[in-house]
This record gives C-alpha cells, sequence and structure tokens, in this order.
C-alpha cells in the first residue's frame, strides 16, 4: 500500500524516532508500504518518519546492485572523506540543495527479522544513508545545506524579481 509523504512543516519530521524492538507482520508490513512509496515516488531513500511513523525503519533503492536495502534501527559506526552534491527528498518536493557528506560510511543495522548486519557504500549510497538515518532524528537536508539549487527557470524567475 502506498503511503502519504509528510512534507516540510510537518511536526513528525522533526520527531526523534523511537527503536524498533519487534520484528514481526507489523514491521513487514510497514517495510513493504514504505518500498512501495518509495519507487511510486520515484526516489532512492525513504524514512518511516515520513509516512509518519516515528520508528527506526529506512528503506533505500539507489539503483545499484544492492537493489532494495531495507535497515531497522541503522547506526552509522564509521565515515570517511567527504563528497559535495545536490540533494533532494521527498518530503520537500521540487526542491534541491548542495550538501557535504561524507564519501564513504559503514552502518550497523538490523534486518526484518532483527538480525544484526554490516553495510557500507560509497557516493551516493553513502549519502543516502545519511540522509535517511538523519530523518531518524528529526534532522532535514535543508537543515545542513549550504546553499539551494534553482534549476535554470527559477533562477530567470528570482533575477526578474
Ligand atoms: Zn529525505
Amino acid at each position: 500500500m502506498v503511503r502519504k509523504i509528510l512534507e516540510l512543516g510537518d511536526e513528525s519530521l522533526r520527531k526523534v524516532c523511537k527503536p524498533m524492538k519487534t520484528y514481526d507482520l507489523r514491521l513487514w508490513l510497514l517495510l513493504r508500504d514504505m518500498a512501495e512509496t518509495m519507487y511510486k515516488a520515484d526516489g532512492v531513500g525513504l524514512a518511516a518518519p515520513q509516512v509518519g511513523i516515528l520508528r527506526r525503519v529506512v528503506v533505500i533503492d539507489v539503483g545499484d546492485d544492492h537493489g532494495l536495502i531495507e535497515l531497522v534501527n541503522p547506526e552509522i559506526i564509521a565515515a570517511e572523506g567527504e563528497q559535495a552534491g545536490s540533494e533532494g527528498c521527498l518530503s520537500v518536493p521540487g526542491r534541491r540543495g548542495y550538501v557535504v557528506r561524507p564519501n564513504k560510511v559503514t552502518v550497523r543495522a538490523q534486518d526484518r527479522k532483527g538480525k544484526h548486519f554490516e553495510i557500507t557504500g560509497e557516493g551516493l549510497l553513502a549519502r543516502a544513508l545519511c540522509h535517511e538515518i538523519d530523518h531518524l532524528d528529526g534532522i532535514i537536508y535543508v537543515d545542513k545545506m549550504d546553499h539551494e539549487i534553482f534549476d535554470d527557470d527559477e533562477e530567470e524567475a528570482q533575477e526578474e524579481k
């Protein structure tokens, strides 16, 4: 089931989410719905608070060999390097910003059955991991961006003002 994505300004996006402690059908349905919602919106990641569920659950698919990544209670345990680039968010439609992130991160998380695992991502995957895990602490990329990125049309409209 595709769920409604909350947008910037909604209080749920600013809450610190609680750890997931049960790994049952309710979690699996949430993960399924989150993946469906992410794919339908053409996004590369979605965090549970974006659909109003204040639990530490994330889905990511950056279109690489990993395919769909499900992360329960994820934590960044190592980060290195730096990348600067454009970033957007399904909760901030129509906008993009320039955000500096680590170039490589390792995340420790649990799978849908509660089993611990680690995943390391570079480039876009590292960016997505950082972005989605930030959501679990009520942080949105606009808090960290250096500046907003406008497309050409918007730039012209701004200049005309
Ligand atoms: Zn986001």
